[in-house]
């Protein structure tokens, strides 16, 4: 809109400058023959006052007053040849030279007066010199030329209507109309992108599994269009977005629940068998059978424990998203936890710190005592039977983090297995429920960190983990 205005504003501007400049040019060609006439008319009457004639010689004497006047009430250079074309008097004779006027007439001009011409016109108007000169036969009464008139019509005479002032004035009212027009382009463009701006802004807030607000818009236009697809979109991925969670949550359910039948499997046939064993020797056998009870108690109550703890560990992998947020101070937990463990174990654990400050990190305490349990016992496991087990635990401040490594000297990770570690259910060891690692990487995760290892064969793996440090 401003482009057009501009654009309509140089048009109207050229077209009222050109016009401007073709109406001085008539108005003043219309002016000189004005005050050509009136000269002429002035020229004659005085003629007729002095008896009609004027001997062709006298003429410079007679009318030398009359020309000085005229010239000054007209504003104009007026001269007089003789018939010749000869130089006899004029107004101001230093003009005769600024104009450039010859001090003989024109042949051509002689000729056509000569011919009968009422006038002869030299126009110098469109060149440098910039003049217009009018010739004419000074007449007696009777009608016999006396004398030659001539009269120069200086451009720089000229009566000319300022064409800038009618610009400046087009400017000023084109200035009111930028501004209308700035403001009309502002409301329109913003009624049109507001509604794209709030349906952006939306879109960035989408949350999947959230209430997401649709937009209201009472227009029917195109962007009322807009709107109602938006909002169809919404509805559609609401919908989406629920039977995605509602499959998942099913699947997961039956991921675990199946977990959950093969752990409790596991121990279970053994437990058949021992019985089936037991009820044998019994029937068979029952005298020794007192000693036999005793060692299929001591077996049972294993298992018993086993099974308690893979109930254990499945609650509280199942509890995990009800963190408990607390500021904690992560070396101290570290600390007590390698205090427990180092009573029961027979592996040597030592823990360091490198840190600057004292950090805490925002976690639940419950799920972080885990994460040291899980890893530490890990590794205590991955040591081999009659080897020195050692295990590092180091805690170092890097910048907003604290990192975690636990490092043990035992068997490492194959590299078959590294891709599957975090998987839930995956384990090699005949006790494992395969949920330690997993739920490691959702607490840490949850917690706002990550959770990586390195392992060389034979010599060892280390676990790391980050979390960021709070304020
Ligand atoms: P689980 O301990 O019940 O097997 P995890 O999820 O804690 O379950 O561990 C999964 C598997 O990762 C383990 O069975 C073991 O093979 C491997 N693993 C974990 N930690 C270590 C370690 N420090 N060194 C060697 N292997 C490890």
């Amino acid at each position: 809109m401003i482009a057009m205005l501009l654009l309509s504003f140089l048009v109207s501007g050229g077209i009222a400058y050109y016009d401007h400049y073709e109406q001085n040019e008539r108005y003043n060609v219309l002016r000189f023959e004005r005050k050509e006439k009136s000269i002429r008319a002035s020229m004659d009457y005085f003629l007729e006052q002095s008896g009609g004639f004027i001997p062709p010689d006298s003429v410079g004497i007679e009318m030398n007053a009359k020309l000085y006047e005229l010239s000054d009430v007209h504003n104009l250079f007026i001269a007089i040849y003789d018939l010749k074309g000869d130089y006899i008097t004029s107004s101001k004779t230093e003009r005769l030279d600024s104009l450039r006027l010859s001090h003989r007439v024109n042949y051509t001009i002689l000729k056509q007066l000569s011919s009968g011409s009422d006038r002869a016109v030299i126009d110098q108007s469109h060149t440098l010199e910039d003049y217009t000169v009018a010739y004419w036969y000074f007449k007696d009464i009777i009608g016999k030329p006396i004398a030659i008139t001539c009269v120069a019509y200086d451009r720089s005479d000229t009566e000319s209507k300022d064409v800038w002032s009618f610009i400046a004035e087009l400017g000023q009212s084109y200035v009111l109309l930028f501004l209308l027009a700035s403001i009309a382009a502002y409301t329109v463009s913003s009624y049109i992108s507001r509604p794209i701006q709030i349906i952006a802004e939306r879109l960035k807030d989408i949350e999947l599994g959230k209430r997401n607000e649709p937009i209201s818009w009472k227009g029917r236009n195109e962007i009322g269009k807009l709107v109602d697809e938006y909002n169809r979109m919404l509805s559609e991925l609401e919908r989406s977005a629920a039977t995605l969670a509602r499959q998942e949550r099913e699947s997961a359910w039956r991921e675990m629940a199946r977990q959950v039948a093969h752990e409790i499997k596991n121990p279970l046939t053994p437990m058949k068998l021992r019985l089936q064993h037991l009820e044998r020797s019994w029937k068979d056998n029952p005298e020794h059978f007192d000693q036999k009870l005793e060692r299929f108690c001591a077996s049972m109550t294993e298992q018993i424990d086993t099974l308690t703890r893979i109930a254990d560990e499945f609650s509280h992998f199942a509890k995990m998203p009800r963190a408990l947020v607390a500021r904690i101070d992560l070396p101290a937990l570290a600390a007590g936890v390698v205090e427990s463990f180092g009573t029961e174990s027979s592996v040597t654990i030592t823990l360091r710190t490198y840190l600057i400050n004292q950090p805490v990190v925002l976690a639940d305490r419950d799920q972080m005592v885990r994460v040291f349990n899980n890893l530490l016992a890990n590794a205590i496991q991955a040591i081999q039977p009659g080897s020195v087990g050692c295990v590092d635990i180091s805690i170092r401040q890097c910048k907003t983090y604290l990192v975690v490594r636990v490092q043990d000297n035992g068997v490492g990770i194959p590299e078959h297995y590294r891709p599957r570690l975090f998987v839930p259910n995956f384990t090699t060891k005949s006790t494992g429920t395969g949920l330690g690692l997993a739920m490691v990487k959702n607490i840490i995760e949850l917690s706002g960190g990550h959770v990586w290892f390195k392992s060389r064969e034979g010599r060892g793996a280390s676990f790391y983990f980050s979390l960021p440090t709070a304020s």
